[in-house]
């Protein structure tokens, strides 16, 4: 399928630049001009993309530009990476690092808040940026990577720690940078004895599938165990070529789950979200975690009622496949980490009684086990009478 940008302003690129990933960066639309040579941009967006002090910059791949709707300024996909105005309305309730990750940071580059787990910036550079990111403090600010000093420094830090066994690499988009730079990162970790396994959080297959190449996933596979959590916000974003990404990363062997934030108007609804959902389990990707909009700085826009969440959950639960079922989080502001909300299904407990309801909002008792000590009694009682049937516990 053929989008209208491809066959316009994008008509004398020839497939094999299409298809190439570093075209593709190289290519990103970054400025007003670009912008607006493709898209009729509202008074908002260009009010948005004009201010551009101390904002997250905006860059966009030819690729995913071309999935958005030109003429439609509510086109979900536009919505997540042109800029508007109301991206500098600052709320005195939005913080500058919202999850409070800057005093979890024993080293740079590194956030250990969970015992056995950390996350490492790997890049603070994206293939495009997405305007409510929760790291747009230092997200797309600098490009280069995490040098080789800052690397051995996270790396002794881990080392030192045995009890970390789990590292999640992220950034930025550590998919963004080249398969070596990758394979260092992936070779020094998995160097060290005790980290069992690594993980990969990227929103590659969604703004630049061809960054998934046959020489990438080849050299992933060789640091197994290893499971990418990829970005994904609205059903439009899957595709042929976004299947074929997938494809690729989970014939490798490489479990594959999803990430979603709730933003508003984009996606906060049930259909759109269980839509989404189900088209993953399709493409092998487990959903994962749903998030409630972090509180990053301009971002008030984007946010949706913790209510609606819950909802959504309550949508989903038992109306279709469990797979397709997320958690839904809040990570904390100022750092008390991700928090599981849920629709309650428990309404009470009262003497070894407990009384739930299912998803269609029926009610039914599950008796909890006896204590034992009381069991014990009435069997000792039964003996005592003699051989009776066995005793109808009550
Ligand atoms: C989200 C997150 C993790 C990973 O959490 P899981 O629930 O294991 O996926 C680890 N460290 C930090 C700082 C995080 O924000
Ligand atoms: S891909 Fe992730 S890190 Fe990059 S801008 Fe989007 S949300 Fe932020």
């Amino acid at each position: 399928m053929q989008s209208r940008l491809r066959t316009t302003i994008w008509k004398d690129v020839p497939e094999t630049d299409w298809d190439n990933w570093k075209w593709q960066v190289k290519n990103r639309v970054t400025t007003l001009a670009e912008l607006s040579r493709a898209v009729r941009l509202t008074a908002e967006e260009e009010g948005g993309i004009r201010r551009e002090e101390d904002r997250l910059p905006m860059a966009i791949t030819p690729y995913f530009l071309s999935q958005i709707d030109s003429d439609n300024p509510e086109c979900p996909l536009r919505k997540q990476v042109i800029p508007r105005i109301e991206e500098h309305f600052f709320c005195s309730r939005e913080l500058e690092d919202p999850c409070g990750e800057e005093k979890d940071s024993p080293v740079p580059g590194v956030v250990h808040r969970y015992p056995d787990r950390v996350l490492l910036i790997a890049t603070e550079a994206c293939v495009s940026y997405c305007r409510y990111c929760t790291r747009k403090r230092i997200v797309g600010r600098k490009t280069q990577s995490i040098d080789r000093e800052q690397l051995a420094r996270a790396c002794d830090y881990i080392s030192g720690n045995k009890k970390i066994r789990d590292v999640l690499i992220s950034g930025g988009d550590p998919l963004s940078l080249c398969d070596e730079k990758i394979e260092t990162v992936l070779k020094s970790l998995r160097a060290i004895r005790h980290v069992e396994i690594l993980r990969i959080g990227t929103r590659v297959p969604v703004f630049l599938p061809q960054r998934v190449t046959p020489e990438l996933v080849a050299m992933l596979k060789k640091y197994h165990p290893i499971y990418v959590s990829i970005h994904f916000s609205h059903p439009r974003e899957i595709n042929p070529e976004t299947s074929r990404a997938c494809e690729m990363l989970a014939d490798a062997g490489i479990p594959l789950g999803s990430q979603t934030v709730l933003l508003r108007n984009i996606n906060d609804n049930p259909v759109t979200i269980k839509k989404l959902l189900q088209e993953l389990l399709k493409i092998r990707v487990r959903p994962y975690y749903l998030y409630q909009c972090d509180l990053a700085v301009g971002t008030e826009h984007f946010r949706t009622p913790i209510s609606t969440g819950i909802n959504i959950i309550e949508k989903l639960r038992g109306h279709t496949t469990g797979y397709a079922v997320p958690t839904f989080v809040v990570d904390a502001p100022g750092g008390g980490g991700k928090i599981p909300l849920s629709p309650s299904y428990f309404i009470s407990l009262v003497e070894g009684r407990a009384v739930l309801r299912n998803y269609e909002g029926k009610i039914f008792e599950y008796p909890e086990p006896m204590d034992v000590q009381r069991l014990r009694l009435k069997l000792c009682k039964e003996e005592i009478h003699e051989k009776t049937p066995p005793l109808l516990l009550t």
